[in-house]
């Protein structure tokens, strides 16, 4: 099984978070990290009194079913101290599962494709980084979404490369 994982972060060296986060994938049993965007810092959706996002976005082979990736992420977010304080609110580590293989699920815990995804800019652009011609399972290219979120502030971090993480 193929999927994309969103990685974001705005609390408590955010940038560390994420490469951290990088790590911990990379060592999942089960789980593979097969490429990983540069991050990116974006504003915040939701309530706007919180500090900006990093964000990134992680391609993986996985042979674990999609629920128990689910559960396997929110163990790694609760390792990094998530605590949920309010919706949209700010966290130390979220993991969100945004497509595995062309698959769509709908079950009360688990929606993929992720259903904010073509909403996101943060989503948007490092996954078209490390897959321009990623599709929805109807076979939308992701691409088509880019212009409606021009409007939403994103910009690359300097500090790693794509890949970079990549054993
Ligand atoms: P959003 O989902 O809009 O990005 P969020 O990431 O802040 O918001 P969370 O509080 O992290 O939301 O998660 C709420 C619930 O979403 C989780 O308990 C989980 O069961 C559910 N969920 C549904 N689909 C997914 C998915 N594709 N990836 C991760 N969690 C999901
Ligand atoms: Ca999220
Ligand atoms: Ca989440």
């Amino acid at each position: 099984m193929h999927a994309f994982i969103g990685l974001g972060s705005n609390l408590d060296h955010p940038s560390q978070r994420l490469i951290s986060a990088l790590w911990a994938l990379q060592r999942l049993p089960g789980l593979t990290l097969r490429q990983h965007s540069r991050l990116y810092t974006s504003a915040p959706v939701g309530p706007q009194d919180q500090p900006d996002y990093v964000n990134a976005v992680a391609a993986v082979d996985t042979s674990l079913a999609p629920h128990a990736l689910l559960h396997t992420l929110q163990a790694l977010e609760l390792a990094a101290g998530r605590q949920r304080l309010r919706h949209w609110g700010e966290r130390t580590l979220d993991l969100d599962i945004l497509l595995i293989d062309n698959r769509a699920i709908d079950s009360d815990d688990l929606q993929v494709p992720h259903p904010q995804m073509t909403r996101r800019a943060f989503v948007l652009l490092p996954l078209l980084e490390i897959c321009p011609h990623a599709l929805l399972p109807d076979g939308t290219a992701l691409s088509s979404f880019l212009g409606q979120v021009t409007e939403q502030p994103i910009s690359p971090l300097a500090e790693l490369d794509r890949n970079a993480l990549i054993e």
